[in-house]
Parts: C-alpha cells; structure tokens; sequence
C-alpha cells in the first residue's frame, strides 16, 4: 500500500493487519433477493424490480421526476430531485428497473429517494447476489471497494495466520464458532448458508462472539481508567462537623436518608488522597443538587476551589442562585461564568477564578473554555453528564500545582439501568439517590387528543381560579431555537386570546437573559399564572404551587425527557397533573410509548422503557453516539452477555494484565489515546 493510501487508512485508526481484521461491516447490502412491493416497509433497506408505469415531473415545493414502479404485488414511487432529460427519457413504461435503497414516508406513500437502479432485461435478468455485501466506515480517499479489496486481501492470509484467542476456549463454542478467525471471516464475507436476517439484526452468533470481546475490552479499558486514577494523587478534603451542621441548619428540610448515605459515600472518596470519580444518579427532584452542595463545601473548606458545570445557561443560572443563597450566608465567595457575561464581567470573573477569590464557580461549558485558570481546582461537578463528551470532562482533570488531580463528580437525572451503567460508565464509581424528599404527590399523567384542546383550556382556566400555576411546554422537531421560539409565541398569543383574564408569560431560547430572568422570577412570585415555554424549561425552574403541566406534542421527545419535563409539577403538597397532548397522527406505537408514562412516575422504569423502544444513543447520549462508538456490540441487544463480561473482566485485570493490554489494543486502540488525557 502507498504512502498516501496508508495515511488514509490511518485516519480511521487502521494501521496494522490486525486493525483492518477488527474493522468490522457497519452494515449490510441485501442483494441476495427482490422484496415484492407489496411488502415494503419504512427505512428498510431492501431491492426491488418492477415495470415504470408512468414518468412525469412535478413542481411542488422543489421541481421533481416521480416514477411509478410496479410488480404483480403492488407500486411504489422512485423520486429524483436532480435528473436529466436522458435519464427521464429512458425511464419510459414499460421499462423495468431493479432498485436498490430505502423507503421513506413521501406525499404519495411509500417513496424511494434517489434510488441506485439498473435498467434490467426482462429476459435475461443479472442473477441474484448469494451473500449479502458488507458496508464498511470510510473516510476520504477510501472507497467502499478499495477497503472491500483490502480486507478482502488480509482475509486470505488469516488461515495461516490467525489472530490471537485471548477469551476462554468455550466461549467460541459458546457461540458455535470453531475460532475468532471463523467469527471474524463469517462477518465480513457471510456465506450463503447463513441466516440473513439474523446478520442483519446483529444476532448470529459470529457476531455475539465478537460482541462479547469488544464489550469485554471496553470494561476492561475503564476499568484501567478507574485504577490509573486510583493510584493518582489528589487532595483530601474533609468537611468540618460544626460548618456542616451551619449548613443543614440554613434548610428548611432535614436530609433524606437517600441523600445522607450518598453524602457519607462522597464523603469517604474526597477524603482518602485519590481522585474521586464518582456518578450520582437520582430521579428528577430527588435533590441531588443538594448533595452537591455539601460535597462543595468539603471542598472550600478545605481551601480548594469548586466548579460546578451545568449543561444550559438556565441551569446553570438556577445553581449559582441555589449555591449562592447556601454559602454565601456562611461567608464564602460563589462567581458564576456563561458564555453570554460582558467583557468586562468576564474578565473580572476570570480573575476571581485564577485569583483564588472565587471558590465556587458555577458556569456553562464555557468552564471548559481556554482561558479559564484556576488558582486551586480540588473538585468539579458536572450535572446532566450525559450531555457532555467524555473529552470535555476529561479536560477538567488537569493536575495542579501540588500534581494532584482535581475530584470529579457527575450527576446524571437520566436513569441508567445499572448493567448498563456499568458497562458505560466503569471508571465511574456510582451512587443513587433512590428516595424523593417526603410530601411529594404523584404526578397524574393523561394522554388527551388536540381535537380535545378547548377542554384542557378550560382545565387551565380552573386551576388558576383556584389559585395554581401552569406550564404550557411546546416542543418542535428541529432542533432550531427560533423555530421553537416562533412557535411558543403563536401558542401564548392563542391562549391569551382564549384565556383573557389570565396572567400569561412566555420563556424560549431566544430571549435575552434578563427577559428570560424576569419572566422566571414573575412566575416564581406567582404574578404569572400560565407559563408557556419550550422545552428550555426542562432543567430549571422549582415552583412548587404549579400543579398542571400540559405538554404538546409529547410524541416528539423521548420518555426520559418527557418525565424530566413532567418533574416540573408534583413539587408541592397538592396532587399535580401533567396532560400529553398528542397531535392527531399518533401511531399505535407512539402511543404506547407515552401509556408508560401513564403507568409509572419512576424515572428508573421510564429510562428502561426508554432504552428498549429507541435505543441507548438516546438514554447515553454522547457516549454511545459520539466517541465510543462500538463496531459489532449494541448495548441493549446485548445486555445480556454484561454480567457475565464484567465478572470476566475482573479476574482478567487480576490475573491477566498482558491480556488486558492486547485486548484494548486491539478493539479500541488509537481511541484510547482519551484514556491518558
Ligand atoms: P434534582 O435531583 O432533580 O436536581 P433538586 O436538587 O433540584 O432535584 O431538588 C428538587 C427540590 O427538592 C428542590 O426544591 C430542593 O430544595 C428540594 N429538596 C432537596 N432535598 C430535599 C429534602 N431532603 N427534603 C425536602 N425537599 C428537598
Ligand atoms: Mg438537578
């Protein structure tokens, strides 16, 4: 291979023979069989072959050449936005075509945009494919061929020399594979014998096999993470008893037993020389802040610098005011940063930071920014972690002067199943808040159709005439703020013109932050009684006297966020109700989906539900998305192998270190570069 082929190749972290064996398909073509077009279904990559019925252009929103494909079990429609005249000419009927792509949802149905296809002669059709054609990741300068061909070549020679078995001899029989080799040639060149639909679901064995290794490796490589920190130095902090009573004694609640224990189990971590890295997961409104809090205290007094990173400038903005009003009073200096400060504010800000003036910083990732110095960092705080990359958690872990690295603790109110919090989140030590401060009511929480919208206006109207606030959450598909914002605005304009006599604000992404501020603070002291807002509010706000949260469209967020959102309500003593108002084309599924919300107010049931219906990208995400992305595993479909992997993984690390070390290497390898940062 050249040079500059190599540096390709070396891009997507294949530098070795061995990297290339373990770059495995992303997925797979079937060309093995036409799919009638009876049969088709949504975003299933299939192959088809049907006769043109007819090929004309239409002008909707953008110019388009539709095709109408038949067969004896149906039509469906191909659809070009750029196209040529030759090309439109020769699509004439009678033609017949054989297509290779995905269906999606189009105004005429079921539609194939911009489809590979042949023209085909009816009769001496091409034969079938027998295997399915493996898909592989590319960057540029490498085509889907050229890296077919180059694996295809280190395939050969893999009889004579076989990669190295570092599982037990009776896993591979476990997954009926003679040898890794067998596993490895089965998934990047199928055979014809084998069971397609499994290969296309990642459930053949071959692949399980390989699953259980990578899934294995990647314990093993946060586990190291866990040991590398433990050996590390960092400073102890301790909190003194009577500074602690100071601070309880400020509240108007005792501690739940839940928070006391995770506070003792923090505690111990901060005080014995190593870095704490430490998740504390507890279901919306379980008071982890609090516990934050406290875990901030040891800090300052013991005269290290805190820094709390919150994943929105609103929360971050809701914890500088918690933390301010608990420390603060007991005379210590709380400084806040986010992106949106004036220069001047940023400067004075950032000079208080290196200073050492200010020892509680709470801030955006604007914390992670250059430029940010701190005088005596001994722990961070990173609420919401699945938000941030690893890298920029990562990037607050710098040693100080002393060579101690800061504590880190994370908190996250996305329950994680604990397997799968084990298996994402090994290097973590974990701890739940698994009890809600006493007098909370459950939420009560129905699905009400749009066609019935009149009545939940009237359901607003009650509850402010007793006396209660409300919140109206819109939500959007983009993920653009003004769109957002556009629509929350034409929602507020609709109910203050339905609902006159009644104090209506209005919060999105857009708004300035002093606007936002006082829109908040008005709907604290209760001078507004219907809050309409986006989604923004989903960390943020604790109002108590609301008691009814009506959310539109719920079948666009996923279940996690939805009972984020509803932990909004059910904050006082009376009973609360959160109304998902479904739009009018709610699918079964969809449905379904929102009844779990019905069913249960327990944010660990409703992240399960969650994760089998769309995923771990979602429950994790940018852990599983973004820099750790697996080649053959899925942490969900394979949930099952995990207890057994992470009990392997122990006796290896205690047993077989050198094993350790070629296994990492070999499924992660350049990627765990992020591992020493
Ligand atoms: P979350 O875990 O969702 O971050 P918060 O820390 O925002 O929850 O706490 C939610 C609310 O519960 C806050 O108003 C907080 O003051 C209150 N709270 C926290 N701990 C207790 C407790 N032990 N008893 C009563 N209320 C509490
Ligand atoms: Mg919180």
């Amino acid at each position: 291979m050249g040079d500059k082929l190599a540096a390709n190749f070396a891009k997507l972290g294949l530098h070795s023979q061995q990297d290339l064996l373990f770059h495995l398909p992303l997925r797979y073509l079937d060309r093995t069989r036409i799919t009638p077009l009876g049969q088709l279904q949504l975003n299933t990559s299939v192959m088809i072959q049907g006769a043109v019925l007819r090929t004309q252009v239409t002008f909707g929103r953008k110019r388009s050449l539709l095709v109408q494909l038949e067969d004896e079990s149906g039509q469906t429609c191909l659809r070009f936005y750029h196209f040529t005249a030759y090309q439109k000419d020769r699509l004439e009927p009678g033609t017949l075509l054989r297509c290779y792509g995905e269906p999606r949802l189009g105004s005429s149905g079921l539609e194939f945009y911009h489809p590979e296809y042949d023209v085909i002669d009816a009769a001496a059709p091409p034969p079938l494919d027998n295997t399915l054609t493996p898909v592989y990741g590319l960057t540029e300068g490498v085509s889907q061929q050229r890296m077919r061909s180059v694996i295809e070549q280190v395939l050969a020679k893999i009889k004579q020399s076989p990669p190295d078995e570092y599982l037990p001899r009776d896993v591979n029989q476990r997954f009926a594979c003679e040898s890794l080799s067998e596993a490895l040639l089965c998934v990047h060149q199928p055979p014809h014998s084998v069971q397609v639909k499994s290969l296309l679901e990642g459930h053949h064995p071959s692949q399980q096999r390989l699953a259980y290794e990578e899934l294995l490796a990647h314990f093993l490589v946060k586990r190291k993470l866990h040991a590398i920190a433990a050996r590390q130095k960092a400073p102890r902090l301790t909190l003194d008893t009577s500074l602690q009573e100071r601070f309880l004694a400020q509240l108007p609640f005792a501690l739940t037993g839940a928070q006391q224990r995770v506070c003792r189990e923090i505690f111990n971590d901060l005080a014995n020389g190593s870095p704490m890295l430490r998740m504390v997961q507890g279901d919306v409104g379980s008071g982890k802040t609090l516990v934050a809090a406290l875990a901030a205290l040891a800090g300052i007094d013991s005269g290290f610098q805190v820094a709390v990173v919150a994943p929105t400038e609103i929360l971050a903005e809701q914890h500088f005011r918690n933390f301010d009003g608990w420390l603060s009073g007991l005379g210590f200096q709380v400084e806040w940063l986010v992106g949106k400060l004036t220069v001047a504010k940023r400067r004075n800000a950032l000079e208080r930071i290196a200073s050492g003036e200010a020892q509680v910083i709470v801030g955006t990732h604007a914390l992670f920014q250059e430029g940010v110095n701190f005088a005596r960092l001994g722990l961070s705080i990173v609420d919401e972690q699945h938000r941030f990359g690893v890298d920029q958690r990562l990037s607050l872990r710098k040693t100080n002067a002393d060579d101690q690295l800061p504590h880190q603790l994370v908190m996250t109110a996305t329950p994680i199943p604990r397997t799968l919090a084990m298996a994402a989140y090994a290097e973590l030590d974990y701890s739940v808040i698994d009890e809600l401060p006493p007098g909370r009511t459950p939420v009560n929480t129905v699905l009400i159709s749009q066609r019935r919208r009149a009545q939940v206006v009237e359901r607003i109207r009650a509850a402010c005439a007793e006396g209660r606030q409300v919140y109206w959450v819109c939500t959007l598909v983009e993920e653009s703020e003004s769109l957002a914002a556009a629509n929350a605005e034409q929602t507020a304009s609709e109910l203050r013109e339905a609902l006159a006599d009644i104090a209506i604000g209005l919060v999105h992404g857009r708004l300035k932050a002093t606007e936002k501020e006082t829109v908040m603070a008005a709907f604290k002291a209760a001078e507004l009684q219907l809050l309409v807002a986006t989604t923004v509010i989903e960390v943020g706000v604790d109002v108590p006297n609301a008691s009814l949260m009506i959310i539109e469209n719920p079948e666009r967020l996923g279940l996690a966020q939805l009972h984020q959102l509803r932990g909004r309500v059910g904050r006082g003593t009376t009973a609360s109700h959160c109304v998902l108002l479904y739009g009018d084309k709610l699918s079964e599924q969809a449905r379904q989906r929102l009844q779990v919300l019905r069913e249960t107010n327990d944010g660990f049931l409703v992240a399960e539900k969650d994760l089998q219906l769309r995923g771990p990208g979602e429950v994790l995400g940018t852990r599983q998305t973004g820099d750790m992305q697996y080649r053959v595993a899925d942490m969900v479909r394979d949930e099952h192998l995990l207890p057994e992997i992470h009990q392997l993984g122990e006796q290896y690390l205690h047993h077989q270190p050198a094993v350790c070390e070629k296994l990492i290497q070999r499924w992660i390898g350049d990627k765990q570069a992020y591992i020493n940062a």
